[in-house]
């Protein structure tokens, strides 16, 4: 075993603080991570705060990892000794569910080991996060980060460029499309940069006056501010796509009359449940819809698209001792646009 310093919530309403967690040797097909930064993702505060119950503690977060490879097991074939590597969502699925074989290994049936708050393959090991100075994960699902790319900006692609990524794949989004993002945090303004580079017309719908001019530095076309009188009836079936990121709950109902006929709202952002009308959707025949992450192969087609695009996060590099404090200013939506920890503050 290797004795590993970490930063765990002992408690849903504890801070996160020093604790220590120990790392499996790498078996044969596992390989072992120097993490060199890890991002913070709202989901983090969610789960450490309990916010979508069944938390199990204490709990080290962190699922947006990057680092180097220091050790392989004796079977490894797909990975050298100082790699670049990234680890997303997840470090395990069951591989024989039909979602494991269609390599949308996130909707494993039997439940994907997740990467912290959830348990190994033997349903009994708890997993740990990035918020720590390494990680024994098996080959299979780690992810090759393309030459170049500096990795503090990449950390958040793991989850943030994914959950983004995915959906707008999806649902097909082509050049001039009109697209509205809605929130502007981390996956917000990882969604307008990859639409943007797929192509299409971006709008970012925020409740933040003044994230405007951050808005067009990323890349959007427009920007509207939620909380003008005007904003629902302006923008009345402008759209041909609405990637919701929300982290707080607000009305979905608003926000379908924005869409044209027959278009699709995709969720990924998980607040507390709200009422739905039927109406938005019966009437002009709309679509609801909800994403999750994405697979071991489009996470690494989509690190290549990033690379290949010149698509990178804006992040905020921050010591692990600041993390209580980065987490107060993204739940106020205070975050431009993803803290990245960098963990040599752990070494
Ligand atoms: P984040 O950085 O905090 O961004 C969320 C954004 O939502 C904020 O920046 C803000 O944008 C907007 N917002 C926050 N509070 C609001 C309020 N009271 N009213 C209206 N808008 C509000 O969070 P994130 O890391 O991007 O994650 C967003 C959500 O996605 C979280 O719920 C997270 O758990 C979830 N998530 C889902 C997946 C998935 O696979 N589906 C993956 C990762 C994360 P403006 O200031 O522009 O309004
Ligand atoms: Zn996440
Ligand atoms: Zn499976």
């Amino acid at each position: 075993m290797l004795i590993t310093p970490a930063y765990a919530a002992m408690t849903a309403k504890a801070p996160i603080a020093p604790h220590t967690i120990q790392r499996r040797e790498p078996g044969p097909h596992d390989v072992l991570i120097d993490i060199l930064y890890c991002g913070i993702c709202h989901s983090d505060i969610h789960q450490a705060r309990d916010e979508w119950g069944g938390s199990v503690f204490p709990m080290v977060p962190g699922h947006e990892i990057v680092g180097n490879v220091v050790k392989i097991g004796d079977q490894v074939t797909q990975w050298r000794v100082g790699d670049a590597v990234g680890v997303g969502c997840f470090v395990d699925s069951c591989r024989k569910c039909e979602a494991c074989r269609e390599g949308e290994e996130q909707f494993c049936e039997e439940g994907a080991s997740f990467t912290y708050n959830s348990h190994e393959r033997d349903g009994k090991t708890p997993t740990h996060g990035g918020y720590s100075t390494c990680i024994t994960v098996n080959e299979d699902y780690v992810l090759r980060i393309p030459s170049g790319m500096p990795l503090e900006r990449v950390a958040p692609l793991l989850c943030a460029g994914i959950t983004t990524y995915s959906p707008l794949k999806q649902y097909g989004i082509k050049p001039g499309d009109q697209v509205a993002i809605l929130g502007l945090g981390g996956l917000g303004h990882m969604g307008v940069k990859i639409a943007k580079a797929m192509g299409a017309k971006v709008t970012v719908l925020s409740h933040s006056v003044n994230k405007r001019s951050d808005a067009m530095a990323l890349g959007a076309d427009d920007f509207v501010v939620t909380s003008d009188k005007n904003a629902f009836t302006e923008n009345l079936k402008r759209f041909d796509f609405i990637l919701d990121t929300v982290s707080a709950q607000h009305d979905y109902n608003a926000y379908l009359e924005l869409l044209k006929r027959d278009k699709t709202m995709v969720l990924v952002g998980i607040p507390d449940p709200i009422p739905l009308a039927a109406a938005p959707l019966v009437m002009q025949r709309r679509h609801l819809a909800g994403s999750l992450i994405g697979g071991i192969r489009e996470t690494q087609e989509m690190l290549d698209f990033c690379a290949a695009h010149g698509v990178l996060s804006d992040v905020e590099v921050i010591s692990i001792q600041q993390v209580n404090e980065a987490y107060e200013r993204v739940v106020k939506s205070d975050v431009r646009y993803r803290f990245v920890i960098d963990m040599a503050s752990l070494k």
